[in-house]
């Protein structure tokens, strides 16, 4: 099971969130069908995303969006404050071929474009507020320089954010998947940030030691070093989707009586294809026309 951790270093000057999301990453691999270097980018914003989610409160939920010109044309990543993350990516099948490193060119296919991030609260209680949007360029589509970017110019909180995604041949594709993000908060000793940045230039990269099995605290280990720090939770991750057959029925019926109608005389029925998580629903006659003998619509 995909765990995240939160907590805090350098008397809480420094605020650490570490995940490993190799099961996460394969499920959504495996629902959106993507190809090697879609893959990639796909692991990477998922597992950004749940980074930058882990402080959410009860019923609070976070999405990032981006909006680009490459080859994959968009990503969107959503997570909650259960651990619960689900995405997908407007051109699953794109693909290029690897960088003269051997390297997925992941900002390749993201391209240029714009980075959004959307919070919002009171989302699954019904008390609708208006979420809070910020935004920058795609600065380099990497992912994670973009994560980092993002929080240094829209939040005002300057951060190494790192992420990575291992694919293999053979299914389930994703070999190891995770991420680190390190805050620091007002008060941060320049010594401190100088070690940490010292530190993570010189780690090796973190999908080679979740290969080699290693867990989120030793991924926080791999970027703070010699500093000691405390977790403050640890809780199970997952790619989730809220998606069910009875919101796939409102959906359809929110369509009208005379759209149903035409569904159940021309098709016999109806299918939906949800968009975060690729779950086909199919509707025979028989829900249709229970829809149509409701006389709600
Ligand atoms: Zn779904």
């Amino acid at each position: 099971m995909d765990k995240l951790i939160h907590g805090t270093a350098a008397g809480g000057t420094v605020r650490v969130m570490a995940a490993i999301t190799t099961d996460l990453t394969a499920e959504a691999v495996r629902r959106h069908q993507t190809s090697p270097t879609v893959s990639a980018a796909l692991g990477r914003v998922l597992t950004g995303t749940l980074l930058l989610g882990s402080s959410l409160k009860e019923f609070d939920r976070l999405t990032v969006k981006i909006e680009s010109n490459g080859a994959v044309e968009g990503i969107v990543a959503e997570a909650n404050a259960e651990g619960k993350v689900r995405g997908y990516v407007k051109n699953p099948h794109a693909e290029l071929p690897p960088k003269d490193n051997g390297k997925f060119d992941v900002s390749g296919i993201v391209g240029e474009g714009m980075f959004y991030v959307i919070r919002e609260s009171g989302y699954d209680m019904g008390l609708y507020q208006t979420p809070y949007v910020g935004s920058v360029p795609i600065v380099s589509g990497e992912i994670a320089e973009d994560f980092a970017y993002y929080l240094a110019k829209s939040e005002q909180i300057p951060s190494a954010v790192l992420l990575g995604v291992l694919l293999q041949k053979e299914e389930p594709f994703v070999r190891a998947s995770g991420g680190v993000l390190i805050q620091m908060m007002p008060g941060a000793n320049e010594h401190i940030i100088t070690m940490i940045e010292d530190t993570i230039r010189h780690a090796p990269h973190i999908t080679s030691v979740i290969n080699e099995g290693a867990a989120a605290k030793d991924l926080v280990k791999l970027a703070l070093g010699e500093i000691d720090f405390e977790i403050l939770e640890e809780r199970e991750i997952a790619f989730d989707c809220n998606c069910s057959f009875d919101r796939a029925v409102t959906l359809i019926s929110s369509l009208g009586h005379k759209e149903v109608a035409s569904m159940l005389a021309e098709d016999k029925g109806a299918t939906m294809t949800c968009g975060f998580c690729n779950e086909i629903y199919t509707l025979d006659e028989r829900d249709l026309q229970k829809m149509l003998d409701a006389e709600k619509i």
